[in-house]
């Protein structure tokens, strides 16, 4: 494969990989794949193998991510970190995540196979845990090998639906939770870069296989409790009632409008439980999640104020309790403008005839971790049909794979800082 061309091949062989790896699933009748789980230990060990195969010296870290090392073709260069996560959300896509870490492992692949090292060390990280699914630790691997163990320490005792704690889990999986280990030293890296699903329909729709990130939007998670009064169904007058689910109803429904505001701002309630839900019983406590984000911060800042205090007043009109905590919360991340630059000049020899397409990332990544201690920059993959991700219908086709491998490949040939 030369750098300005593509191989179909290439594209095919890695859509392999991608369907091979999702069936390491937690589910027999979808795509599953929870942190420290049989299936997610059994992905771990396969990406291990191909990086292995690859040319590359693997090791796992204190929190089970995978790290390939490719050496720079002279001693003492620094490191260019490439990667994403492994792990998926519930009945989800194949290629979230996982895009990201197969790209690069074919590219140091080529590179190997031609016996060519280039001006900086590559290290591919497959982290372990992004989506946090289990134990609602969001980006818990990517934070551990940026700010090390006391990053993720407050998250040990958190459970999974089982009761199941998150330091328990890791021990069951060889890992120590007690290890104290230090973080990335920046001075040693030269950026990370990241390859993603757009998770959209923009690039889809404007007929363009690949794109550049310019930022990724700032984001909160909040849990919000309401507690109303549990009745019987049948002897309870309506007007007495202070029923949680129908505030809650109310509330889900607020949100939805103030997120529809335009822009980037968008808003979801991903996660609505009936606590002892029961078919005679009125709804006496209900637990929903909030899911607010937006590109700029500010945007962020005013709807979130601004969804909360409707719920208060939906909760104070129905004589109910509401509880809001902040679960997780991200700033938004810009893009190094020479790494945007840089991918897209390799985008554009890829693909000649039109400068590459730049956007904003809706969706949160790894990298707005690791833009807290380096440069970072993302390229996008076209998202198929109709733009669909965090569902089984998520796809790549292989003539982008193969284009998204080529203009990467020639991006880390033409890096040189
Ligand atoms: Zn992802």
């Amino acid at each position: 494969m030369s750098s300005a061309t593509f191989d179909p091949i290439i594209g095919r062989e890695f859509i392999g990989r991608v369907r091979e790896l999702a069936r390491h699933s937690d589910s027999t009748t979808n795509y599953t794949r929870t942190y420290l789980t049989p299936a997610h230990q059994d992905a771990s060990g396969r990406i291990a193998q191909w990086m292995r195969e690859a040319g590359m010296a693997v090791r796992v870290d204190a929190v089970g991510s995978v790290l390939g090392r490719y050496e720079a073709a002279a001693p003492g260069a620094k490191t260019l970190l490439m990667g994403s996560h492994f792990d998926s959300v519930r009945n989800g896509g194949a290629f979230d995540g996982v895009l990201g870490i197969l790209a690069p492992i074919a590219c140091v692949a080529e590179l190997h196979r031609r016996g060519e090292r280039i001006a900086v060390s590559i290290e591919i990280a497959a982290f372990a845990d992004e989506e946090g699914a289990r134990f609602q630790t969001s980006f818990l691997a990517s934070r551990a090998l940026v700010h090390g163990s006391g990053a993720i320490g407050e998250l040990l005792g958190r459970r999974d639906a089982e009761g199941i704690p998150l330091a328990e889990a890791m021990r069951a999986a060889g890992l120590d939770p007690s290890r104290e280990f230090a973080g990335l030293d920046p001075a040693t890296l030269a950026a990370y870069v990241e390859v993603h699903i757009e998770q959209g329909p923009m690039l889809l729709n404007e007929d363009r296989a690949l794109g550049v990130v310019t930022s990724i939007a700032a984001g909160t998670r909040h849990l919000v409790k309401v507690r109303g009064e549990a009745g019987h169904a049948g002897t309870v007058p309506m007007p007495m009632r202070h029923d949680a689910l129908a505030a809650a109803a109310e509330m889900v429904l607020a949100i939805e409008s103030r997120c529809s505001a335009g822009g980037s701002l968008v808003g979801t309630v991903g996660i609505l439980e009936v606590k002892d839900g029961t078919g005679n019983v009125i709804p006496g406590e209900v637990r929903f999640t909030a899911d607010i984000r937006a590109a700029d911060e500010e945007t962020l800042r005013d709807a979130s104020r601004d969804v909360f205090a409707r719920c208060e007043a939906i909760a104070k009109r129905r004589g109910v309790a509401i509880e809001v905590a902040k679960t997780h919360a991200v700033r938004s991340a810009p893009c190094a403008g020479w790494l945007q630059d840089r991918i897209a000049a390799s985008i554009e020899r890829v693909i000649p005839g039109a400068p590459a397409r730049r956007l904003s990332s809706g969706a949160g990544h790894d990298a707005m971790i690791l833009a807290e201690v380096t440069d970072v920059g993302m390229m996008f993959v076209r998202c198929g049909a109709g733009g669909v991700s965090h569902n089984p219908a998520e796809t790549v086709s292989e003539d982008d794979a193969a284009l998204a491998i080529a203009a990467l490949l020639d991006f880390l040939r033409h890096f040189d800082r």
